[in-house]
């Protein structure tokens, strides 16, 4: 009798060790490193946050891996929502960096970039999604397909949208937050603007996804409300290993940043379809260690030859205007001094063209064909 209490209460203690205890990490080293890979697109290098040191083994794997103590919380979060709502403002407010490009035109984020904060008990990994638009070519399709892929490997879903409370544009992605078992968090952002609709908008939205899991209210760019938002985030994160190194920011590394940045000087400057039709690509990039410069030469790629001269301008003068703007924006990221030689070329149509797409990074080569 004694012996069969005794197993019932070990029995029952295990059990309730099992529930109560957090969800500890299960990921072996290569598991993370596994992961790791898959984040990061097209072999490119890590950006870390010692730009300006000249490191260039900036892919310091020393502390990745598993997190002594046990506390350590770890995981993925989707940020999604319709263009122009802040997605990529939130981000750069999350990370406390400017890392995506901000534009009062939508439709300015192409590429998935993730960006990195850690703090001495966790590691987010925020991804920044292009924004949801129907797709009407070929480059909105596969900028659609980057979004879906978002959503599938978070462990949180943040969804950003704004005052204006439109409805989300992709009705896939509506049904998939409604199906999905993930925690949702839900950010009304641009309150700076107007608040006084608030309640309003937070139960147009609490009837829409009523499996969120909490609806906040912030100013990205005010840098209203973020911390509440991270610690919001917090409570649905796993607690895990270092998927990247504490001073690592992005996947992204400054090649891609730097034709970012030439991308949103070219939205700043260009009206109507120009921006939309632009690509921008590296030619090459030379750093001078010693004078602190950065001799790069790019080359913008537009799909209709008539759109070269627009590009250019009369005798160059708008050409030289965007190289003097973008060359102001590379310095300030890239803490050193930045020669910038940009050329223009034509590529007819690519962006409705799979090899173009491919080509410049947009689709991988199974979707080529
Ligand atoms: P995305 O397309 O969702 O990534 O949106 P962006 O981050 O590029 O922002 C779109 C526009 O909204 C830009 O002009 C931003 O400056 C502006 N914006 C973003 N967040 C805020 C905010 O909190 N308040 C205000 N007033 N404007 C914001
Ligand atoms: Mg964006």
């Amino acid at each position: 009798m004694m012996i069969t209490y005794l197993f019932v209460l070990l029995f029952c203690s295990i059990l309730s060790f099992a529930v109560l205890s957090p969800k500890k990490s299960i990921h072996s080293l290569s598991d993370v490193l596994k992961r790791r890979k898959q984040l990061i697109h097209n072999n490119n290098v890590v950006l870390t946050k010692n730009i300006d040191n000249n490191d260039s083994n900036n892919d310091d794997d020393d502390d990745i891996g598993e997190v002594k103590g046990g506390n350590f919380k770890s995981g993925f979060v989707s940020i999604i929502g319709n263009p122009n709502v802040g997605k990529s403002t939130l981000l750069n407010a999350l990370l406390d960096q400017p890392l995506c490009i901000v534009s009062p035109k939508p439709q300015t984020t192409r590429h998935r970039i993730l960006g990195v904060k850690t703090e001495n008990n966790y590691q987010l990994i925020f991804s920044d999604t292009p924004g949801m638009v129907e797709p009407a070519y070929k480059l909105q399709e596969t900028m659609m397909d980057n979004v879906k892929a978002a959503t599938g490997d978070a462990d949180v879903i943040l969804l950003v949208t704004d005052i204006y409370s439109e409805p989300l544009i992709d009705n896939k992605i509506m049904l998939k937050l409604l199906n999905t078992t993930k925690p949702i968090i839900i950010a009304i952002n641009k309150i700076d603007i107007n608040n006084n609709n608030i309640n309003n908008i937070t139960s147009i939205w609490q009837n829409r996804i009523p499996n969120n899991k909490i609806i906040l209210t912030l100013s990205a760019m005010k840098l209203l409300n973020i911390n509440e938002l991270i610690n919001n985030i917090l409570l649905y994160i796993p607690y895990g290993p270092k998927y990247f190194s504490s001073n690592t920011i992005t996947n992204r590394n400054e090649r891609f940043f730097t034709t970012e940045i030439i991308r949103e000087t070219i939205l700043d400057l260009y009206q109507d379809e120009i921006p939309y039709n632009c690509e921008v690509i590296i030619d090459s990039f030379k750093d001078k260690i010693i004078d602190k410069l950065s001799i790069i030469e790019a080359t913008i790629i537009v799909s209709k030859d008539s759109q070269k001269g627009i590009i250019i301008g009369k005798n160059g003068i708008k050409l030289k205007e965007l190289g003097i703007l973008a060359r102001k924006k590379l310095e300030n990221f890239l803490c050193r001094n930045v020669y910038l030689s940009l050329h223009v070329k034509c590529d007819n149509d690519w962006h409705i063209k799979n090899d173009a797409l491919y080509k410049y990074g947009y689709i991988e080569e199974d979707d080529k064909k």
